[in-house]
């Protein structure tokens, strides 16, 4: 079928070839008898331009030679001569059968030299040919050679029809041969059509090719065969790719969540400074959110000196960066978040073994607590140094007035305030011991079942004779059935005895002091009442902190104290698993109240 087809195209393209070829040697044929026209014209002109006026016009007896030239050109294509002057007027004139000279006047370039033009035709005959030139002799003044041809007509001749009839004849020889030819190199591709349908569908019935379509449907098979592998490998190789990545794609994915959930925030810079890694915990400590430091330079995120110049020593290709291993702190407040004191971290990230440095891991701390505690720590030893330092003094100055005087009135003055300020500092020393053994967690309690109202019966007797030195009363109100509570009696005798101290310490002359404990349900509460100066609503968060001192005009200072009392007593009450509140009013009183569960006696259970 396909060859049928291929034969119909092989014969048409030799038809298509044999027009091709016969239009272009009649084109060549128009071409060379054209040519031919121009030669005898522009020869005519010229040999005419060369002859006398008197030899080219006929005489009395004699014709003029351009006559001759009829006898000579009449053969067709010639159609005129003539000589005329320079107003175009014809002088001589001698044209072929049938023909004229049209009467159109010579171009200005006649007067000059030779030219050629095309003369439209007159009705019925063909466009003329003519050839123009001056002519020599003048002695009738300035005239023109003018000569016209028809146009050359082409007539096939004989040896034309032969040859181009042996040029067709040898063309259609050519297409049996071609198709042949064809035909037989094409009968491989068919058979190996035929397996390739096979291999597609191998339950079809298919003939078997034979010779050299048999090589070529092996060597073909071979091919598909290992073709087949080769995909079989690289669908293989694919999976194994894809498998890799799934894995790569989870492990980065562990070590970014890994990142993330640090309780440290991680910056990671490019060896330019630029920002290319955030974790989550950046925006809390610098204010400033992830969008705005990815990508970005350092100039245009970081406002916290410190960090900043830490920083500026890591980034910059060009610059000597510090070496890999070497880590460098600093510690900042960051400018966009209040109250905080952060650390920073800045360490070189480089592959090892000397290679290039990928930029730098800065690792963010929240150290506000450790810097709130240093602080205080510093304050502390100032603080304590100072409250150690005054009583000194004051016994210093007393012991040289006791050495100096003899006036018995001075002398027992001055033992009295030494006695008080001992006492005074000794209290310190004793609370400053306490709060030492909270803070390291060596206070540890010694839990008894107490019969409480024996031990506040204890605490309300030591406090009587300090109230009495300060005109107050001091009262005692207990019910006669408490329950038993499972306390350590000393510390507790401490934190009773802090805030009876305050009762009396921050009361007026005349005032009371009421210790009193009642059973509340499951729990017992022991408060203890004043009726002194109370304390302002917006300082009693605050009064149980350490070294807190109530900054009232005049009043700590001349009530003396170190601010660790109500600490201390807080502190043993939550060990204890209570708690401790306080209701005051300004100028009227205050009352501090400690609530504890409750121990009822199990049955045959001693009580201390
Ligand atoms: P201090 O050694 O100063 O007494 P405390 O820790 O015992 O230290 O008390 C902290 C602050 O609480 C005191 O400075 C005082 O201003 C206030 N305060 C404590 N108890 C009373 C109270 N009963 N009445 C008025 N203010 C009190």
């Amino acid at each position: 079928m396909k060859l049928n087809r291929i034969g119909i195209i092989l014969i048409a393209s030799a038809l298509a070839v044999i027009a091709l070829v016969v239009s272009l040697l009649v084109a060549r044929q128009q071409d060379s008898q054209a040519a031919q026209v121009r030669i005898k014209g522009v020869g005519l002109v010229k040999s005419l331009g060369g002859i006398p006026m008197a030899l080219l016009q006929d005489g009395g007896q004699t014709a003029g030679l351009l006559n001759a030239l009829l006898a000579y050109h009449d053969n067709g294509d010639f159609a005129y001569a003539a000589i005329i002057d320079a107003k175009g007027a014809t002088l001589a004139e001698v044209a072929g059968r049938g023909a004229m000279m049209p009467s159109a006047p010579l171009p200005a370039s006649a007067a000059t030299g030779f030219g050629e033009r095309t003369l439209p035709a007159a009705a019925g005959t063909p466009a003329l040919r003519e050839f123009f030139g001056p002519l020599a002799d003048r002695t009738q003044g300035t005239a023109y050679v003018r000569v016209g041809f028809y146009p050359p007509r082409y007539t096939m001749l004989a040896r034309d029809v032969s040859f181009l009839a042996l040029l067709a004849l040898a063309m259609f020889l050519l297409v049996p041969l071609i198709y042949f030819v064809i035909k037989r190199e094409m009968a491989p591709l068919a058979a190996l059509n035929v397996q390739l349908r096979q291999l597609a569908a191998p339950d079809e019935p298919h003939a078997a090719p034979a010779g050299e379509a048999r090589e070529l449907v092996d060597s073909m098979q071979t091919y598909v065969a290992q073709a087949g592998t080769r995909i079989a490998q690289l669908e293989l190789g694919a999976r194994n790719t894809m498998a890799d990545n799934r894995l790569l794609q989870y492990g980065s994915k562990k070590l970014s969540a890994a990142l993330q959930s640090l309780p440290d925030g991680l910056l990671m810079l490019d060896p330019g400074g630029d920002v290319t890694f955030v974790s989550g915990k950046v925006e809390p400590l610098l204010g400033i959110p992830a969008d705005a430091l990815l990508g970005q330079p350092l100039d245009a995120w970081c406002r916290d000196t410190p960090l900043r110049s830490l920083l500026m020593r890591y980034s910059g290709h060009g610059r000597q960066q510090p070496a890999h291993g070497r880590v460098n702190t600093v510690e900042f407040a960051p400018a966009n978040v209040d109250g905080r004191q952060l650390s920073a971290t800045a360490q070189p990230l480089s592959g090892g073994h000397g290679t290039m440095a990928f930029g730098t891991l800065v690792v963010l701390r929240d150290v506000t607590r450790e810097y709130l505690s240093r602080q205080a720590g510093n304050d502390f030893v100032a603080h304590v140094s100072h409250e150690l330092k005054s009583p000194l003094n004051v016994i210093a100055m007393y012991a040289e007035m006791l050495a100096d005087s003899d006036e018995e009135s001075i002398r027992v003055e001055s033992l009295n305030v030494i006695q008080d300020e001992i006492e005074r500092m000794n209290a310190l020393v004793g609370n400053l011991l306490n709060v030492s053994k909270l803070d390291t967690g060596s206070m540890s309690p010694e839990r008894n079942r107490v019969r409480l109202d024996d031990m506040l019966r204890d605490v309300h007797e030591q406090a009587l004779p300090r109230a009495e030195s300060r005109q107050l009363a001091v009262a005692l109100d207990l019910p006669r059935d408490l329950d038993a509570v499972t306390i350590d009696k000393d510390l507790f005798r401490i934190a009773l005895n802090n805030l009876l101290t305050n009762a009396i310490k921050y009361n007026r002359p005349g005032g009371t002091v009421t210790l009193a404990a009642r059973n509340d349900g499951h729990e017992i509460v022991i408060s203890v009442r004043d009726t002194g100066i109370g304390i302002a609503a917006d300082q009693r968060d605050r009064i149980f902190e350490k070294f807190y001192r109530v900054s009232e005009s005049g009043a700590p200072v001349a009530r003396g104290g170190h601010g660790l009392g109500l600490y201390l007593a807080a502190q043993i009450v939550e060990m204890h698993h209570g708690r401790i509140v306080v209701d005051s009013e300004p100028g009227v009183g205050s009352t501090f109240s400690i609530h504890l569960k409750s121990a009822p006696a199990p049955a045959g259970a001693a009580v201390l």
